[in-house]
């Protein structure tokens, strides 16, 4: 180590939402950081479904916040069950909330780069790390196509594949049920119709987030065990709409999830919102699912890893770069801990361990740890089996057909039981019970 001749006292890969706030953290401390990124252009090797939440972004860009490029405040969340020819929804809306942005990923990622900086973060893009540099079983530096860069901590935040986490053995490949393939469309719409179509004002200070449960469509009809989300988010004059499923499904039901997007595209209740828009961009990216139980080594001797390359996801709200910046930002402030102290080894690294314990982070991974899986394993009842039995229970309420409602209301409430075993019933009514106490009672 001694004779090492070090370029900087930080490495960060990966200049996504997690490498860019932990760079950040490193250059606010007067640290020399250099920050890596294999894309020509900022966010464009990035993607998600649309909505950044503003709390994290506040807390790590407070000077520059005023200036983020955002084009819509999240401000109306739907959760929409779809059964064949409709859907349940539940809106919550508040015009005052401004607790999520739809901003483009490209837009997001510039800015922050300009930003960071600002702040004396040495960024190289177009620049792919092949692999870590290792003496005596610490990370030293970093290796790319063309030279070696040298640092007595490197952060990685290469996202959710992480080839260098997994060099170094601290992660495994994923387990195909832990992985979520999901493809996204945008879709170009006029403004005006945007705002027509989803009631919003013409200012863009409201926008709309709607999350999409169930699957009785045509073609799926007998597949057995998917669990799948749908997202639909506005833009000034876009809309992204994409879909999420486990490998694990789609590989045993043998599906394509582009073919699940165009079904749900052409929903009725969805149809109409896009319809005469124009596809400008198909993306298709991984979410790390595996939560809590799924959490890698997060320190070694030199290294610490951030954000999905970490498996910091909460999917149940589809929260990520929030996770990604925070965990960034904690491993940024572990690192200057460990040169403050001229110790770079796992166990003074471990502090960032400590200080993901005390943050959100860990609390709420750790109570969502059963969650997907709870709702993986009871996926057609809540995919198909309650949609359908909320569509006859609202036909009922909504229809005069002349046969008397208490008839009607008493052959429904019976009809679970010839529809399902009590076994199969006390196993859905187990499985929410046992989400709601882990979610309430949390750590
Ligand atoms: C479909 C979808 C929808 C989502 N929706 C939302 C949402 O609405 N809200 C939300 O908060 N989150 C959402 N997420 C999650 C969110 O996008 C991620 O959690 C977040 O981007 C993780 O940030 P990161 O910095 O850890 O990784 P990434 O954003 O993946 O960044 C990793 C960076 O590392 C670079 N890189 C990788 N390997 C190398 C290498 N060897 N050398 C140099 N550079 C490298 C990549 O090019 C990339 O820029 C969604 C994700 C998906 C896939």
């Amino acid at each position: 180590m001694d004779n090492i001749n070090f370029n900087a006292d930080v490495i960060v890969v990966g200049a996504g939402p997690a490498g860019i706030s932990a760079a950040i953290s490193i250059a606010d401390e007067g640290k020399k950081v250099v920050l890596i990124e294999k894309a020509s252009y900022p966010g464009s090797k990035n993607m998600y479904g649309g909505a950044v939440y503003t709390s994290a972004l506040k807390e790590i860009f407070k000077q520059d916040f005023d200036s983020i490029p955002y084009e819509r405040i999240i401000n109306s969340h739907t959760w929409a069950f779809l059964n064949e020819t409709g859907s349940f929804d539940i809106t919550y809306s508040n015009k005052e909330s401004a607790s999520a942005y739809a901003i483009k990923r490209f837009n997001l990622e510039r800015w922050m780069i300009d930003c960071a900086k600002k702040r004396g973060v040495y960024y190289i893009p177009n620049t792919l790390v092949k692999k870590l540099i290792q003496i005596d079983s610490k990370v030293v530096g970093v290796e790319t196509e063309l030279e070696q860069y040298f640092a007595p901590i490197t952060i990685i935040a290469d996202g959710v594949n992480s080839l260098l986490a997994r060099e170094l053995k601290l992660r495994n490949n994923y387990n195909t049920k832990d992985i979520i393939l999901s493809v996204k469309e945008t879709i170009k719409l006029d403004k005006k119709t945007i705002e027509e179509r989803f009631n919003l004002s013409s200012d863009c200070k409201d926008g709309v987030n709607k999350q999409y449960f169930g699957y009785d469509f045509k073609s799926l009809k007998n597949i057995k065990k998917l669990f799948m989300m749908s997202f639909l988010y506005t833009f000034k004059d876009t809309v992204m709409i994409g879909v999420g499923a486990s490998l694990e499904d789609l590989s045993k039901n043998k599906l394509n999830i582009n073919q699940i997007l165009d079904e749900v595209k052409s929903h009725p209740e969805i149809y109409p919102l896009i319809e005469g828009g124009e596809t400008i961009e198909y993306s298709a990216h991984l979410i790390p699912e595996g939560g809590y139980k799924k959490i890698p080594k997060l320190t070694s001797n030199g290294v610490i890893i951030a954000g999905d390359a970490a498996g910091f996801i909460n999917s149940v709200h589809f929260e990520g770069t929030n996770f990604a910046l925070i965990s960034g930002k904690l491993a940024g402030e572990s690192a200057v801990y460990s040169l403050n102290q001229g110790d770079y080894s796992e166990s003074t690294l471990n502090i960032y361990v400590k200080k993901l314990q005390k943050s959100f982070i860990l609390k709420d991974l750790y109570s969502y740890r059963n969650v997907i899986e709870k709702l993986c394993s009871r996926s057609d009842s809540i995919e198909v089996y309650y949609p359908k039995k909320i569509k006859e229970l609202f036909e009922i309420i909504t229809s005069a057909n002349c046969i008397s409602k208490s008839s009607q209301i008493r052959n429904y409430a019976f009809s679970f039981f010839k529809d399902r075993s009590p076994k199969e019933l006390l196993k859905d009514a187990f499985a929410f019970i046992k989400c709601a106490i882990d979610v309430f009672f949390g750590k």
